[in-house]
């Protein structure tokens, strides 16, 4: 059975309906089988919602009616233009449902409000970019060459998989399938099963918005399901944000068939800060941007590199502001940080809180769970100083509000550290002087860094270096990497 109408279920909570339909190539249809994702209040620990959980069999329709929308249908075939003001629809229901995904996200995740209305409002930021890219971008050009002259056209690579993570769901899948369709592909999109009922709004989006049959899907599933979307001979392209583990064996399985890949995995960024900066200028942003939304953003400064001298001032502001956040219900209006999404996240922090006890680093403040949070899963903003470069705490993703100071000598020095690790995402310099700061800044190895100020930009190329990743989302250069480069040799 089909329809065409939104299937949400908002008996328990309106604020996070359960599903009971797969929305496969347009469509509310029927899961293949009874299994249910559930959704748990990272808040509480109860279940909360749930969702079908998609098995292969859907992965195998969602992929055969992108196959043949593809192959068949108008999408590819329309200008970009045509399809810019489709998604120029798409764009305007997710504006309508902005609040509702972020309140479904905050619930979902726990992610206070703050947090949740800047990811959303990055959704609707792309979503309005990605109508204006054809306007930036050729896709045919003349040439002329030595001998000869042609043209240059750019074609949609094909059928996107597109495997998402919980951290911000939304604004990672508008970032990734908003430039692919865009480009003139059609997408299979699998959210993580932690948090998938906004993304379930995210489809209701595109179903309003009525975009042509089979040109999307949006199917929450495992990682085996996800797996098996991956090995599809029918999908001609993968695009993936989440761990570096999980990068590494998706990009192994599309290396069978040489599948295109564009990952967007880790971070471990630097906030490089010189000996000549006034303090208040960085703070208390410092604080936000390494651990807002608890520390799950891929892209966050947590790394503090300062000059030896001056740690200990360093030390003592980071410390104050982190003493003085509300952490608790993030539905509550004042609560800065929630608690982490789920539970062997929760965990997994912990263990790092130890590991970092353990090596020998100095334990600032933080590293329990707060007083009086005795449901769901809260940690202390926490802590590190006299953090080495080589220490475990400084080289790996925690993914939790834990901060790491680590002293520098020189400034030669400072740019060595932060260079030394596997990623380069993000990352900031800090200095009195600008043009000082920007020298600084293009020494590091890093896909995207601020001068005296840090966000995670969107509508310009956002990737990164060594295993951070591979490609780049958002604006011109994120909708290039969905299309394929033809020439044609005139006679
Ligand atoms: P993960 O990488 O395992 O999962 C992310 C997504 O990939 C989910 O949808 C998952 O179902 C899917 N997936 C995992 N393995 C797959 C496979 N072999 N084939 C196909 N799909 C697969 O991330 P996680 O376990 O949720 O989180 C673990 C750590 O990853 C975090 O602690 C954090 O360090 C990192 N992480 C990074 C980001 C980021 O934005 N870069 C996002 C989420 C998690």
């Amino acid at each position: 059975m089909t329809t065409t109408s939104s299937p949400a279920d908002t008996t328990t909570d309106a604020t996070v309906p359960s599903y009971h339909q797969l929305f496969i190539g347009g469509r509310w249809v029927e899961p293949s089988s009874d299994a249910r994702i559930e959704v748990v209040s990272p808040i509480t620990g109860q279940v909360i919602a749930s969702v079908p959980e998609a098995m292969n069999a859907d992965m195998d329709a969602a992929v055969a009616a992108a196959r043949k929308a593809f192959d068949e249908g108008p999408w590819p075939r329309m200008s970009p233009a045509e399809r810019a003001e489709i998604l120029g629809r798409v764009g305007q229901e997710v504006k309508n449902r902005v609040e509702a995904m972020a309140a479904s996200f905050t619930a979902e995740i726990g992610a206070p409000a703050a947090s949740a209305d800047a990811f959303h409002a990055n959704a609707v930021k792309v979503w309005d970019d990605v109508t204006s890219l054809h306007e930036r971008f050729s896709f045919e050009e003349d040439r002329t060459w030595d001998g000869g002259t042609g043209t240059i056209v750019r074609e949609p690579v094909g059928v996107v998989a597109t495997i998402l993570p919980w951290n911000g769901p939304v604004a990672t899948a508008s970032l990734k399938f908003g430039p692919a369709l865009a480009a003139g592909c059609t997408v299979v999109v699998k959210p993580a099963p932690e948090g998938p009922v906004s993304m379930m709004m995210l489809a209701e989006a595109i179903e309003a918005a009525g975009l042509p049959e089979g040109v999307v899907s949006m199917l929450p599933a495992g990682r085996e399901a996800g797996e098996h979307l991956v090995r599809h001979r029918d999908v001609d392209m993968i695009t993936f944000t989440g761990s570096t583990a999980a990068g590494r064996k998706i990009m192994g399985i599309a290396a069978e068939r040489i599948a295109p890949v564009t990952l967007e995995l880790g971070g471990k960024s630097a906030a490089i800060i010189t000996d000549d900066v006034d303090l208040d200028t960085v703070f208390p942003n410092l604080v936000f941007f390494g651990i807002g939304h608890s520390g799950q953003v891929c892209a966050a400064l947590t790394r503090i590199l300062v000059p030896r001298q001056r740690q200990d001032e360093v030390v003592e502001r980071i410390k104050s502001v982190m003493e003085s956040l509300k952490i608790g219900d993030p539905r509550e209006s004042d609560t800065v940080l929630g608690p982490l999404a789920a539970e062997r996240q929760r965990d997994r922090v912990e263990s790092y809180i130890e590991i970092g006890k353990n090596e020998g680093a100095r334990l600032v403040t933080g590293g329990g769970r707060p007083p009086g949070l005795d449901q769901g899963w809260f940690v202390e903003p926490t802590l590190f100083a006299d953090v080495t470069p080589d220490m475990r705490i400084a080289q790996e993703e925690i993914f939790g509000p834990v901060l790491t100071v680590i002293p520098y000598d020189t400034i030669e020095d400072a740019i060595e550290i932060a260079n030394g690790t596997d990623y380069g995402l993000s990352g900031a310099v800090f200095a009195k002087d600008n043009a000082a700061a920007e020298k600084i800044a293009r020494r590091v190895k890093t896909g995207q860094i601020g001068i005296n100020s840090w966000t995670m930009n969107v509508i310009q190329p956002f990737g990164g270096y060594k295993q951070s990743g591979l490609g780049r989302e958002g604006g011109v250069e994120g909708m290039e990497e969905f299309l394929e480069t033809k020439l044609i040799m005139n006679p």
